[in-house]
């Protein structure tokens, strides 16, 4: 299944946040924001391919909800992956 987060991915992914979302820092309600479109992932789901966000994305101004439908968001989040790629490479 494509784009299916697996409780060990998230798992990393939540370690990785320190309990905080990962673009305002804000501690409180997370959900796991996928950073690229779904249908572009090509096979599993890695802990780099998500951002632990503030939620929920139901609402405007949560970080969740921006990145999913703002293009600015969109950007921030095609940069982030980029980020997390880079630094899983060292
Ligand atoms: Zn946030």
């Amino acid at each position: 299944m494509r784009g299916r987060i697996t409780p060990e991915v998230y798992n990393k992914a939540l370690e990785r946040s320190g309990g905080r979302c990962e673009r305002c820092g804000i501690a409180g309600y997370l959900e796991a924001a996928h950073l690229i479109r779904r249908w572009k992932i090509e096979e599993w789901t890695t802990e780099n391919d998500i951002a632990m966000l503030c939620g929920p994305v139901v609402n405007t101004g949560t970080c969740h909800n921006w990145v999913d439908y703002t293009a600015a968001g969109r950007e921030w989040a095609a940069a982030y992956r980029y980020q997390l790629y880079e630094k899983a490479k060292e």
